[in-house]
Order: C-alpha cells, then structure tokens, then sequence
C-alpha cells in the first residue's frame, strides 16, 4: 500500500443513451461547456485537489477518439482503462488498472458530476477507514411513493415512510484493497447487478458511512442540465453577469445613381451605395455587432452575397433576424452604437431619424441607441470619396437559469 497516495477512478464508459444530447449526438460527459468537455471539467476538480494522486478514467471501447479530443493530458492522469459489459465491471477495469500503484484510498466517481467540490472530496477522504466506506448521500425530502402497474395504469400502492431513505451520490471513498477485492470476488461469484460501488462493499460486509452531500454536487442527465452547466461552469461560476459585446465593420463602393439609404433612411444624394442588397452599411455594421455578441457567425453566413435570395433585399431584415436570434438566445440588447464613417453626406441633420428608425427594427429604446458620424479626413479611399464605411458595437447581456 502507498500511504498517503489516493487515487480516483472517474466511471466515464456509460453511452449517456438515457441523455443523448441532440446537438451533438455525444455522450454527455464528452459534450462541451464552454470550451471544455465535462468530462474535463469533472477531471479538474480532482487535478486541483492536492491529495488526489492518480486519476484513472474508464471509458467505452468505442469512445477512444471522442476521449483524445475531450481531455488534456495531466501528469496525475493515466491513460484510459477501457471498460466492461456494465457498469460494475467497468469499475473493476478501473481499479484493476491502479494495482500497479496501490494507492491506500480510491474514490470512484461519475464523469457525469462535473460540479463536485474540494470540500465533497476532502469529507469522503477523511472518513474512509479500513473496512469503512464513505457515500455521500441526500436524504429524500419528498413523500415517496410504492406505485404498481395495473391494466397500464399506476397506481400507488403505499406511501413508504422516508425518514430514513437517502439517495446515493459520488464520490464514494474506500480503502483501495478493500473494494478492489471486494469488487473481484463480486465478480467472480456472478454478482453483476450491483449499480453503485457502495451496493459492492455492503455485499462484502463492509460498513458504509453516509455523509451529507454538497447538494449543488448534480448530475448531468438530460438536455436541460447540459444548458445548465454552461452557466454553472463558466460564467457564473464567479457570479458575473454574462454581459457581451460584439463589434462590427463594413464597407461598401459609391456608385452614381441615387437611393442612398443609412440606418433605413433615405438621404438625398447624388451617389449611391453598390450592393447586392440595399448596401445599408450602418446596418450591416451593426447586424454583424449583434450577431458577435451571441458568436454566430457574420452576416454574409447567414444572408450569402451569392444567394439571388437577398439581392436588393432592403437591410432591415438582416438587422430583424439578428435581433431574433439574440431573443432566442435569452439576450436583452442593452446598447447600440454606430458610426458612419463618410466626406458627404452630412449624417448630423439624419441622426435622429436614424435613430429612431433602428429603435422601431430592433424593438431596443431609442435612448440606448447612438448613431455618430466621422469624415476620413479626405484621406485614403473613404477620404476620396469612393465609399462609405461604418463600425458598430451592441451590448447584449445574456440571462441564464429560470
Ligand atoms: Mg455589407
């Protein structure tokens, strides 16, 4: 035994089938939350943890590339143990692969539980004794229910009293041999069916100590927890507000002609702007400011200059749907700024109307809207005249949760 060394099996073998999440077809634990997978970000919390020593992580035969492209290497970190027919035997694999090192504690975890604490970690550490495991563990706080099917119908048969019903967590803690034999001769004996690790050692006469879970110590089972996590495991981690800004430019050429149009207003002048749509570059500018505050991608990827669709579409459109995908992504737009970057024509006389213009598009006050203006100097292209050029920024502030 190696004491004062512990180790870790991180369960990751599971197919997440219960959950399968429709954006990227993945298993859960390999699905990215802000930037990273969950799997890593459950492998963090025990890479930080100091006395965690060695992390081995189970993983499905058929997951191996998904895993490289998921995880970073870390010198705590072994490579990946391929698991078993179920779950149990996926443990084994998991603790069979530590042997070599004979930790004195394991803990075995769920790659699913991205959110467990040091201070989860350190409890189940201290109260692993030999021949005593540690569950953290939550006691039920609704009325359970025994329920039973009756011509496809259930029924409840009895209300179960649950004073002393408890739902079992991980991190569950042992002593490395103890498990590691206990988990073999479970499995030598044909008892497969055991669905935590806890259930093995009760088997094997050990005593399990329940502690109180961290209750914000959650799996991620479905769709919506995924969501969640984004906001769990990025920014409100340190409780900012998930305030955005994107930025936009554009440009486009002075022809002769006329039908100049500037934040949807129509200004009298000699030249217009050449365009496949209505070459609005104000709003081209701020539609591509509003889009970066929700990363999705620029104008021209949803609007292509070489779809016949959109030519001599009027602009209005392309700054419509921004602003309706930044509602789909729970943004409220709090601020908008252009400016027109142009010799002539003068901007001054048409602000407000381009003001107001933009407030009734994009359904945002017209107090939060600003709209500027700049001449070039007369220098380099704009300053000569051949086109007109504007830069845009948009604050969006995102909310999460409920
Ligand atoms: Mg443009």
């Amino acid at each position: 035994m190696n004491k004062d060394k512990n180790a870790v099996v991180i369960v990751a073998a599971g197919s997440g089938s219960r959950a399968r999440i429709k954006q990227s077809d993945l298993p859960k634990q390999y699905c990215k939350v802000g930037g990273r997978s969950v799997l890593q970000h459950t492998l963090d919390r025990f890479i930080d943890c100091a006395d965690i020593h060695h992390i081995s992580v189970v993983i499905s035969s058929e997951a191996k590339g998904h895993y490289y492209g998921a995880t970073e290497k870390h010198p705590k970190l072994l490579d990946p143990v391929i698991g078993g027919e179920n779950r149990q035997e996926s443990c084994l694999n998991g603790l069979q692969a530590l042997s070599d090192l004979s930790p004195e504690k394991v803990l075995i975890h769920d790659a699913a539980r991205p959110y467990v604490s040091n201070g989860i970690i350190y409890s189940v550490l201290n109260h692993i004794k030999p021949n005593i495991a540690a569950l953290p563990a939550s006691a039920l706080s609704d009325t359970v229910k025994l329920a039973k099917k009756h011509n496809d119908e259930l029924t409840v048969e009895k209300t179960i009293p649950r004073e002393n019903l408890y739902t079992a967590q991980t991190p569950q803690g042992f002593i490395f041999k103890d498990i590691l034999e206990a988990h073999m001769k479970a499995q030598s004996d044909g008892n497969i069916n055991f669905t935590d690790d806890a259930a093995v050692a009760e088997w094997a006469g050990m005593s399990v100590n329940l502690i109180p879970n961290d209750e914000r110590n959650d799996k991620i089972t479905n769709a919506t927890d995924l969501k969640n996590a984004r906001e769990r495991l990025t920014v409100n981690k340190n409780s900012i507000p998930d305030v955005r800004n994107g930025t936009g430019y554009d440009v486009h050429r002075l022809v002769d002609g006329d039908g100049l149009v500037l934040c949807g207003i129509p200004i009298d002048f000699d030249r217009k702007l050449d365009g496949h749509s209505d070459a609005d570059v104000a709003m081209h500018a701020l539609t591509d400011a509003l889009l970066g505050t929700i990363v999705d991608g620029d104008i021209g990827s949803h609007f292509p200059p070489s779809d016949p669709k959109w030519k001599d579409a009027v602009s209005d459109k392309f700054l419509e749907y921004a602003c309706k995908l930044i509602q789909k992504a729970n943004g409220v737009i709090t601020h908008m700024d252009v400016t027109i970057i142009c010799e002539a024509p003068k901007i001054g006389p048409h602000r407000d109307k381009m003001r107001k213009s933009l407030s009734k598009i994009t359904k945002v006050d017209v107090e939060r809207i600003s709209v500027k203006a700049t001449t070039h100097e007369e220098i380099g292209t704009i300053g000569r005249g051949e086109g007109i050029a504007a830069m845009a920024s948009a604050t969006v502030v995102i909310q999460h949760g409920s």
